[in-house]
């Protein structure tokens, strides 16, 4: 008899995106000629810039050639790649890596979920709360967060409220984790760590021999020159931390597919005989057993992420989002909202007037404005009371959305 993982049962059966999409199609049932305009999910919607289609058009046209046609490539990515990655992300910060630590992948959502498989199931975890579903998510499946409790909370798992009480700024932990999990510049709060708070969170880690996930998936959205880019700029983090990156909202790659994760070579963790293991090792050993590197196309075209060109037209898009994420900023704080974040991320994070719920408040504004947010309470409990804005859509269809909250609003 084929006996199931029944940890998955312990999973919530409605993913956040497809419960709001089924509040929103039922609107439009009754409301067919009503064009609602979409803040919610936090996919991109401006196209690839011209560096990277050129870089793609090359690579394609050198797949038809003998000569130039790639079949399976390094497990852990390209070497053109890697070497731009050190040279662009890391040295221009004084960050000094080698090659091996750079693993490139499809996106940081499946290393972000897969990293969990280097360590052991009875490890504790700790999280921001709220936060990206996967990171918890995939503890769960193997079992690692414990059951749900009647709050919906798992109860293996140390929750770190990020709330308008604390600025947002998580205070460590009140019993023991083994693993944090940081994603700075927050998804969904739009908010940042300074270093001072950052260092915070190394020097926790390492006094308590504990190792921080740092989810950097929104580190070209920095503005402040203040604001730490990799949780490598704190001293003593290549002994903590591993660190993911992605081409997806820093180039618009969701569609494309590219990202990479740093395992540095100090990183460790011990047996239970108390001997230390490195990491990076471990990490390349599964890479090589369950990944096939990514596709060669994906990877031309994030090389030409760093080229001149590239990076002017990258610089551009982002900027373009950040003052969508201004203009949400402005009008909704003027209209007598209180908002968070959005200004070194893309997204915006709005309390809800007098006390509603998330899911009261995503209706009403839904059915008198016709403009989509995201629940807070979606991203974990501590997202109760709030929504979130995101600044990835087109302009005209955010100033309409705008316009449309504050005649519903006054
Ligand atoms: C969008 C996002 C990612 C990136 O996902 P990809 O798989 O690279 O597209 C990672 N982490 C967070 C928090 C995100 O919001």
């Amino acid at each position: 008899m084929a006996l199931v993982n029944e940890y998955f049962l312990n999973l919530s059966d409605n993913y956040l995106f497809a419960d709001i999409a089924k509040k929103v199609s039922a609107f439009k049932r009754t409301h067919p000629r009503i064009e609602v305009i979409s803040l919610g999910i936090g996919d991109v919607t401006q196209p690839l810039c011209p560096a990277v289609t050129d870089a793609l058009h090359r690579a394609v046209s050198e797949m038809e050639t003998v000569s130039g046609f790639h079949g399976y490539g390094p497990e852990q990515g390209y070497a053109f790649l890697r070497e731009a990655i050190l040279k662009n992300d890391f040295a221009t910060r004084g960050i000094h890596l080698d090659i091996k630590e750079i693993f490139i992948n499809d996106g940081a959502k499946s290393d972000t979920g897969n990293i969990q498989e280097l360590i052991r199931w009875d490890n504790s975890v700790g999280v921001t709360d709220p936060v990206y579903p996967v990171y918890l998510d995939s503890n769960a499946m193997i079992g690692r967060t414990g059951p749900k409790d009647d709050d919906g909370r798992w109860t293996n798992v140390a929750y770190l409220p990020c709330t308008a009480e604390n600025n947002f700024v998580p205070q460590l932990p009140d019993r023991r984790v083994d693993v944090i999990y940081l994603c700075y510049p927050n998804n969904p709060t739009g908010t940042v760590l300074t270093r001072t708070e950052l260092r915070k969170w190394v020097n926790y880690a390492l006094e308590n021999d504990a190792l921080i996930f740092f989810d950097a998936a929104y580190e070209a959205y920095i503005q402040d020159p203040e604001i730490p880019h990799s949780i490598y700029e704190i001293r003593g983090a290549r002994k903590c931390a591993i660190e993911f990156r992605s081409f997806s909202k820093t180039a618009g790659f969701t569609g494309l597919r590219c990202g990479y994760t740093v395992v540095p070579d100090e990183v460790t963790a011990s047996t239970l005989a108390g001997r230390r293991v490195a990491l990076n090792p471990l990490w390349n050993r599964r890479q090589c057993t369950k990944f096939n590197g990514a596709s060669y196309l994906s990877q031309r075209a994030a090389e030409a992420v760093y080229t001149p060109a590239g990076r002017e037209q990258v610089r551009r898009t982002v900027s373009y989002y950040m003052q969508n994420a201004q203009l949400l900023r402005t009008t909704l704080s003027r209209l007598g909202f209180k908002v968070y974040g959005g200004e070194n991320a893309p997204y915006v994070w709005m309390r809800t007037p007098g006390g509603r719920s998330s899911w009261k408040f995503f209706e009403e504004m839904l059915y008198g404005a016709h403009v989509v947010c995201t629940p807070g309470v979606g991203f974990g409990p501590s997202g109760e009371g709030y929504v979130r804005f995101t600044a990835f859509g087109n302009r005209e269809k955010t100033e309409e959305a705008l316009a449309r909250i504050e005649k519903w609003s006054q």
